[in-house]
């Protein structure tokens, strides 16, 4: 051989070790690469040991942002399961991508059964495929579903690109609130009515006739019940209205109930006029800790109703009996009695079995409201068990823990 062709021999050896050596270097790239593990990146000579670095680097940090993608994904939807609403993720072609579980119980969406249906085809109410044709989702949609006793708000939120939520809330409850709200204004207004017109009657008679100063006095005597009426309705609405705002009773405080019972003992006389055999029975050993204003109203109008569903000749019992289990307070009369199906709407506001006996006997229809609200302010209960035609009894029972060691003892 000559010596050029030796050099060309051995530039030739030279290139194809490197060669050899390149292609071994990218065998183990494509072996390293091709593991679904991360691992450490082999053994590399040269700029090789670079790439397999940086290489290595930038997978790790992919792997990274994938796990933190996984983690937020996951977290995302756990936040969107624990929210009280009802949220669905819908495609810009409003078809269900994912629900949580407060939308299955809403709409009977399923997210793995629905996924990629139109939402129209799963909801079908008119209103709301309306609601998405209209496209103006500034406002909630109210449901009420044919069979569902659940009324339901139904929105869309845009986000994204294109892409849509629809939340679902449960409204039953505040509907519910509404319409108790628009039945007490309705009845409040009725109950002020009728005085008013009644007062406004006479006023107008007073003015327009030329009446002697008796007969005005004899006028004035009859418009004034029906002041001291709305009066006493007022009275009840303000007492509700603040039973309702007022910070909760403290329970520190105590009621003396000695002077209370009497007191309470005392109205009811005084209600009663002498008519009906009225008694006391109270061993008090405890005294009650609370507010002594709203426990006084609540036996007050428990007595008072005594008096005012018992025919003259009749009997009221108060008893008041505490244990170390807690106490009760018991007023029984001997009175009208209540037919059962009235039993569970009595402490409801206005409600009355009977409009006119009521209104006679200075009823507002507000009492037992009042009773309650008092009651459930200091964790009491209030328990009817009632005869028609025979009477009823009245039960307050107070837990222990609204109890302490009375100071004074009373005997009735
Ligand atoms: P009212 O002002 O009409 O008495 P309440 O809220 O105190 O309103 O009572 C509601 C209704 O419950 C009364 O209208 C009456 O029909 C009935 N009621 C309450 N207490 C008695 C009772 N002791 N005996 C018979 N009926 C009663």
């Amino acid at each position: 051989m000559t010596g050029p062709e030796i050099v060309l021999a051995l530039a030739a050896g030279v290139l194809a070790v490197l060669l050899f050596r390149q292609l071994r270097q990218l065998g183990k790239l494509r072996r390293w690469a091709s593991q679904p593990r991360l691992s450490d990146p082999p053994e590399a000579e040269g700029g090789w040991g670079e790439v397999f670095n940086l290489l290595h680097r930038h997978r790790r940090a992919m792997l990274k942002r994938r796990r933190e993608l996984a983690r937020l994904i996951v977290r995302s939807r756990r936040g969107a399961q624990a929210l009280p609403y009802g949220v669905a993720v819908l495609d810009a072609d409003y078809r269900l991508d994912w629900c949580n579980d407060a939308t299955r119980e809403h709409l009977g969406l399923d997210p793995e059964r629905d996924r990629s249906q139109p939402i129209v085809n799963v909801v079908r109410a008119p209103e709301f495929v309306e609601y998405l044709r209209a496209g103006d989702f500034g406002e909630a949609l109210r449901l009420h579903s044919p069979g569902n006793p659940r009324a339901l708000a139904l929105q869309i939120v845009s986000f994204g690109d294109e892409e849509h939520l629809l939340l679902s809330q449960d409204v039953t409850g505040v509907e519910r609130v509404e319409a108790m709200r628009r039945d007490f204004v309705a009845n409040v207004s009725h109950e002020l009515r009728t005085p008013l017109t009644v007062l406004a009657g006479f006023l107008e008679t007073i003015q327009d006739l030329k009446l002697d100063a008796g007969r005005v006095r004899d006028y004035v005597g009859l418009m004034a019940p029906q002041a001291e009426r709305m009066k006493r309705l007022i009275d009840d609405l303000l007492t509700l209205s603040s039973l309702e705002h007022a910070p909760a009773p403290p329970n520190d405080e105590r009621v003396a109930l000695r002077p209370l019972l009497q007191r309470v003992r005392a109205e009811s006389e005084a209600l009663s006029g002498g008519k009906h055999r009225i008694s006391l029975e109270a061993a008090v050993e405890y005294d009650l800790l609370g507010a002594e204003s709203e426990i006084s109203s609540a036996f007050v109008n428990l007595v008072s109703n005594a008096v005012r569903y018992t025919p003259a000749g009749g009997e009221i019992r108060l008893r008041w009996n505490s244990t170390d289990a807690g106490t009760e307070f018991s007023v029984e009369d001997t009175g009208i009695g209540i037919d059962p199906e009235h039993l569970p709407r009595l402490t409801e506001r206005f409600y009355r079995v009977d409009r006119g006996r009521s209104r006679e006997t200075g009823g507002t229809g507000l009492g037992l409201s009042i009773v309650k609200h008092a009651l459930a302010r200091h964790q009491a209960t209030l328990t009817i068990d009632s005869t028609p035609g025979k009477g009823s009894r009245f039960t307050v029972r107070f837990p222990a823990a609204r109890l302490a060691p009375a100071r004074q003892k009373v005997e009735g």
